[in-house]
């Protein structure tokens, strides 16, 4: 191996990869058979992430930076003046064994540009994890971004090697991706994306049957969408990441403020602030849809198209609702006790669990990690009220925020307005 020349590669190769943030190796428990390397039983939760909760522990690489593809907000696209550059098959393999074994990451992930034709590409990913897997049995984590367009048989293969495999939607609407990417058809990457579903759902009934039965993309699949690159709502962001939910049986669902990196009158000028903030909203109102029992239209409506970015999703939508409010910590269900700001689930179990012996009053709660100053505004518990019942929205919201610290508070992200 000539390592001057793979150095260079990976400079340019692991630059081109940062602007894809679908990893997370969460979810899988492939074990460590026959004295192999690495064990992602223990990597499901060795990852690590960067402060805005990017992951960072996998080697993450293009296989190359060459596309035949021009969309407009890709690094990538084939306009693109940059520099270019392609790994072949052994040299991931190597790169990958050897920072495993200095204990530099603890698995890949894999994505490319697409050389020649998607099927060319993807058997290439596909060669690289089946290496790692049979010829240096390697059972560290495995993320393998599949390749629009890919066939059939080709997904299949990929999903028997990687713990995980995702393809990126990207724009979140059909209308934006033909405004942005012509070269794709929505249908491109919806064709992977179920046969991995299927091979899931397949797999996992011969599993009930047969127990030898392998597993098959065992950390399920995940997709990315890049958020403010068009003028999407957040309800339409929304609606398409439940809908990816709920009929491909995403694990994750990805969403990436937009790193203006062209000068292209369809996209935010160069020099756009990134819309971090939005991002963390959009990640927070996927919270409260999959496990805090929200469904989107509570939270996004044609009233309320855009998520209110100066406090969180909830927060905002109890806002709206005052009229569900003040709810008894010592009475109400389970539902309503998820749906008070500055409650999380973790609390919601310590509370029910703790009012089976006591009335719980303002100490208890704190003690139980609830965010006072949020919940008080709608609560009422086994202290005196709080002594404020007569405030409207407005002075509720404002009154949280002049005593919020949060990092994000005097962040307004102009992106929304880009598109008015
Ligand atoms: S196909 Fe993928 S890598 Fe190529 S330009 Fe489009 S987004 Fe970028």
């Amino acid at each position: 191996m000539n390592f001057e020349r793979v150095k260079e590669k990976l400079n340019i190769l692991a630059d081109a990869a940062k602007y894809d943030v679908s990893c997370s190796s969460s979810g899988s428990n492939r074990t460590n058979k026959n004295k192999g390397l690495g064990n992602s039983t223990v990597m499901g939760i060795c990852h690590s992430y960067t402060e805005d909760g990017r992951c960072v522990s996998l080697l993450k690489i293009l296989l190359t930076n060459h596309c035949i593809f021009d969309c407009a907000y890709c690094v990538t696209r084939k306009s693109n003046d940059v520099q270019r550059a392609a790994f072949k098959i052994q040299e991931v393999v190597d790169l990958t064994i050897n920072f495993y074994r200095r204990n530099y990451i603890e698995g890949l992930f894999l994505s490319s540009g697409i050389f020649k034709s998607p099927d060319y590409t993807m058997e290439r990913l596909v060669a690289v994890a089946k290496k790692l897997r049979e010829e240096e049995n390697f059972n560290g984590y495995i993320h393998l971004k599949s390749i629009p367009g890919a066939s059939d048989e080709l997904m299949y293969e990929a999903g028997l090697y990687a713990d995980r495999l995702s393809v990126n939607i990207e724009i979140p609407t059909i209308s934006g991706l033909k405004l942005l990417a012509p070269d794709k058809k929505h249908e491109d990457f919806l064709k992977p994306m179920l046969k991995v579903k299927n091979e899931i759902v397949r797999y996992k009934s011969e599993k009930k049957l047969i127990r030898s039965t392998p597993k098959y993309a065992p950390a399920g699949q995940s997709t990315q969408m890049i958020v403010g690159a068009t003028g999407e709502s957040d309800k339409d962001i929304m609606y398409s990441a439940t809908h990816f939910y709920k009929n491909y049986n995403m694990k994750r669902v990805y969403y990436s403020g937009y790193v203006p990196v062209a000068d292209d009158k369809r996209l935010p000028a160069i020099g756009t602030q990134v819309p971090m903030l939005r991002e963390n909203r959009l990640y927070q109102t996927d919270w409260l849809l999959r496990f805090y029992g929200f469904a989107v239209n509570e939270l996004l409506n044609d009233a309320h198209p855009n998520l209110d970015i100066e406090v969180d999703p909830k927060l905002s939508w109890a806002l709206r609702n005052l009229n569900h409010f003040p709810v008894d910590i010592n009475t109400a269900d389970k539902r309503l006790l998820a749906r008070i700001p500055g409650i999380g689930m973790y609390s919601v179990s310590k509370i029910i669990k703790g009012r089976k012996f006591r009335k719980l009053n303002w100490e208890h709660l704190k003690k139980m990690g609830v965010a006072l100053n949020r919940a008080k505004f709608f609560i009422l518990c086994d202290s005196p009220n709080w002594e404020r019942r007569d405030l409207d929205a407005d002075r509720i919201k404002g009154m949280i925020l002049q005593n919020s610290s949060g990092k994000f508070r005097n962040q307004y992200s102009s992106q929304l307005s880009l598109f008015n």
